[in-house]
């Protein structure tokens, strides 16, 4: 069976064109500037980069465009369209409907359009990634993986805020959490790794991206996790603020005369390390400017990984304990010395990191020393697959 995975953003779209009977990537590649000019560049298996500059003006034809691509007898991978037998979407929120992947249905468009509220950036992108997919490939299964749904196995008192319950009955307003599709796979490839059946391990995994999330996965599910109602919560981040006191807020709106839509861009694009550090949001950017001296760059590391220190040690509470840690995402995979900052505060875990290991990139790796009472792993998220294996299961149970 064929999945193509698309991951629809409002003016980007990722796509992986994977081969499920053996789990091989065939193609994948990236949309960019949909609705400015449009690019898309893409890679298969053995053959050139293709890049074309074609306008994109919308995602009918950024997928249009993809289509192309994959059925290029140049670039391609597949001879026909009909090869495509299901497409998987990522879909940033499920609400507190989906704690699972879905085969689309009008009702379960309808889900998505009703929680545009709670994610006004993503899920109108991934909305129309579906609808131009059924309009483009009629008669092929389309498959929603939630961002959202992996933290639904949440309890009622980590995932409720202590404020008037009204407004969660009212509004909804709750924990939700992201990286779902990220924290699931790695726990579980962690699981494999160690060799121990998941329902008997307690994880944390610690997704560091642009945007970054740690979850406690105990015994497979995700009982707490650092992102909240919005993607704005729990850590410090490249540009968003994590966690802040809603008192600070207020203050600054009425300080400084903020409207709502100034303090939102301010939380959630001028602050994080970037924030901090006045120097960017990419952390490569951030660390070389620590290496030639910049005091605030290096603060804004050190507070970095304290946070995520600091959130590690809540779910070892949560948890009662933990048997390993995971590192993943762009920072988590890549960054050596961010993982050596954060697990100097774990020293009361037994944690002993192995340079050497800490060093490797691009690999699942154990990254501690024999002595550590806690293991560390680095391992490389994989989303596109999580959401193709989901799509397949769905698709095959519908056969
Ligand atoms: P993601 O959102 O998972 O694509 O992660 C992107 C972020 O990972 C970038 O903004 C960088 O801050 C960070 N990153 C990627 N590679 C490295 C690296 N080699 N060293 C430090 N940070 C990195």
């Amino acid at each position: 069976m064929k999945v193509l995975v698309i991951n629809c953003g409002s003016s980007s779209l990722k796509y992986q064109l994977i081969d499920m009977d053996t789990e091989t990537l065939l193609a994948k590649g990236l949309c960019e500037r949909i609705g400015i000019d449009g690019k898309l560049k893409h890679e298969a298996a053995g053959k050139d980069k293709f890049i074309s500059e074609a306008p994109l003006k919308d995602h009918n034809d950024a997928i249009q465009a993809v289509l192309n691509a994959l059925v290029d007898p140049e670039h391609g991978v597949i001879k026909d369209m009909k090869e495509i037998d299901a497409v998987g979407h990522r879909v940033a929120h499920g609400g507190d409907h989906f704690n699972k992947s879905v085969l689309v249905t009008p009702e379960v468009k309808d889900y998505i359009t009703k929680y545009i509220e709670l994610a006004p950036l993503h899920n109108p992108a991934n909305l129309s990634g579906i609808e131009v997919c059924e309009k483009l490939m009629p008669g092929v299964p389309q498959v929603a993986v939630f961002d959202t749904a992996f933290h639904q196995t949440m309890p009622e008192k980590a995932y409720l805020y202590a404020i008037p319950y009204k407004y969660y009955e009212q509004y909804k307003v709750r924990k939700y959490g992201f990286h779902g599709t990220s924290h699931k796979y790695v726990s579980q490839e962690c699981a494999k790794m160690m060799d121990i059946p998941i329902e008997n391990t307690k994880i944390i995994t610690c997704h560091l991206g642009n945007g970054g999330s740690v979850t406690a996965v105990q015994g497979g599910i995700s009982i707490d996790t650092s992102m909240g109602f919005t993607p704005l919560d729990g850590i410090a981040m490249g540009t968003r603020s994590g966690s802040i006191d809603a008192a600070a807020v207020l203050f600054l709106m009425r300080k400084e005369n903020l409207s709502v839509d100034e303090m939102d861009r301010i939380l959630n694009k001028e602050s994080g390390v970037y924030g901090i550090s006045g120097v960017s949001s990419d952390f490569r950017d951030i660390e070389e400017a620590e290496s030639e001296g910049n005091k605030r760059a290096a603060l804004a590391l050190e507070t970095f990984a304290y946070r995520v220190a600091k959130t590690i040690g809540e779910y070892v509470a949560t948890m009662n304990g933990v048997d390993a840690i995971v590192f993943t995402a762009g920072l988590g995979e890549n960054s050596g010395s961010t993982r050596q900052l954060i697990c100097n505060y774990l020293g009361y875990l037994g944690i002993e990191l192995d340079s050497y290991k800490n060093s490797l990139r691009g690999q699942a790796v154990e990254i501690t020393t024999k002595q550590s009472r806690v293991q560390v792993y680095v391992i490389p998220t994989n989303e596109e697959l999580v959401i193709a294996r989901d799509t397949k299961e769905i698709v095959e149970a519908q056969a």
